[in-house]
């Protein structure tokens, strides 16, 4: 077995009752069936407490009217953990934030950026990530529907994309644009011709003079970008608009949505683009200073969706689907630190690029549905 993990991933380690947004509140925790069974047949004094504390129905720990899981205790610990050890923990609360994408004989593991934790790790690496691979002996695998040649195909095109992602000689809007061309044309090529034709795509995104040039005319398009204000205006409550299409998990994310709305759009178009480019003059004069450079921010961002989902086109061919969601992702994170620094009158900290972040993967990440919404919106 093949195991891949961001170079990052050793320097997590769970904050606990420090946590700022403990991940034991505001969703439900499936419980796997192994660990059901071993609940149901838990001999300690503690057996009778954890069996009352589950919706046997749902397969679910019961939450109490602030969704806070049942076992999360006042201090905000875990009291199963506390009376029983880690091994009791489920399967869920063993692994998360760790995130495991699954392929014949290959297991791709990495952090959940919902945890602010590791959203404080990933948005604070100033330096390219790269991915660390390890064999591990184990039986071989064979999963039906999994075409390996084309999973080969996915994993090339990942390196290209992220080559082309992390390099900083462009500007980040530039790079997401080159992404977005790539795979359309894989895209075309996956639904219209033959899988190894796809190598013509690759070796034109891996041409520098092809690149230089596609660069060049990108960088003259992204900077008139914002010079036609109702264009600019337009495309950005359509990207943002299409969070609306999804289904809400936090109690207060259609206010904070309404929010960022009303401060982004509400003036108009003028208004907006001038709130656009005071954002970025803002950034390059004080994050740039604090170290904290926001085309870093937006690269890391955009490797680590890229990177955790790409792959999984394996399953649904749909390469140009995981790429706009990842676009349209890092894009709305934008828009909201707009917002936020809009509203807190031109201020705008590390913590608060980090809150924004988490809770966006949150609604986003936690839910199969709304991944698969996003996927299939462009
Ligand atoms: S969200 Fe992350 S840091 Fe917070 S309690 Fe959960 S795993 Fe620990």
């Amino acid at each position: 077995m093949l195991y891949t993990r961001p170079d990052y991933f050793k320097k997590f380690k769970c904050t606990a009752d420090k946590c700022e947004a403990t991940c034991c509140a505001g969703w439900q925790i499936v419980i796997d069936d192994a660990s059901l069974e071993r609940y149901e047949k838990e001999q300690s004094a503690y057996g009778d407490v954890l069996r009352e504390r589950i919706d046997w129905a749902e397969g679910v720990f019961k939450q109490d009217s602030c969704k806070r899981c049942a076992f999360l205790n006042p201090d905000n610990l875990c009291d199963m953990y506390k009376h029983l050890g880690e091994e009791s923990l489920c399967m869920t609360c063993t692994n998360y934030p760790r995130h495991i994408e699954e392929f014949e004989n290959i297991r791709e593991i990495t952090l959940a950026i919902s945890c602010p934790e590791v959203a404080h790790i990933i948005l604070n690496q100033k330096t390219p990530v790269t991915f660390l691979e390890e064999e591990a002996e184990s039986e071989e695998e064979e999963f039906e529907d999994f075409d390996p040649f084309f999973f080969s195909y996915l994993e090339d095109a990942r390196k290209i994309l992220l080559k082309l992602l992390q390099n900083r000689a462009w500007s980040v809007f530039v790079r997401f644009a080159l992404a977005k061309r790539f795979a359309e044309e894989m895209q075309e090529i996956i639904e219209n011709t033959e899988l190894f034709e796809l190598v013509d795509v690759f070796e034109k995104y891996e041409d520098a003079s092809y690149l230089a040039n596609a660069a060049r005319v990108l960088e003259k398009d992204c900077s008139a970008f914002y010079k036609n204000a109702g264009e600019a205006f337009s495309y950005s409550k359509a990207m943002f608009g299409r969070l609306y299409e999804l289904e809400h998990l936090s109690d207060d994310w259609d206010d904070y949505l309404e929010q960022c709305w009303e401060t982004l759009y509400q003036g108009g178009a003028e208004a907006y683009v001038t709130k656009h480019l005071g954002f970025a003059e803002w950034c390059t004069d004080n994050l740039a200073k604090a170290e904290l450079e926001l085309d870093i921010i937006m690269e890391q961002l955009l490797v680590y969706f890229i990177f955790t989902y790409l792959c999984g086109a394996v399953y649904d061919y749909n390469v140009l689907g995981k790429v706009d969601m990842s676009l349209t992702s890092v894009y709305n994170i934008y828009e909201m630190l707009i917002a936020k620094w809009t509203e807190q009158g031109q201020k705008l900290s590390m913590k608060d690029i980090e809150r924004v972040v988490y809770r966006y993967s949150r609604e986003l990440e936690h839910s199969d549905m709304n991944l698969e919404r996003m996927e299939n919106m462009g």
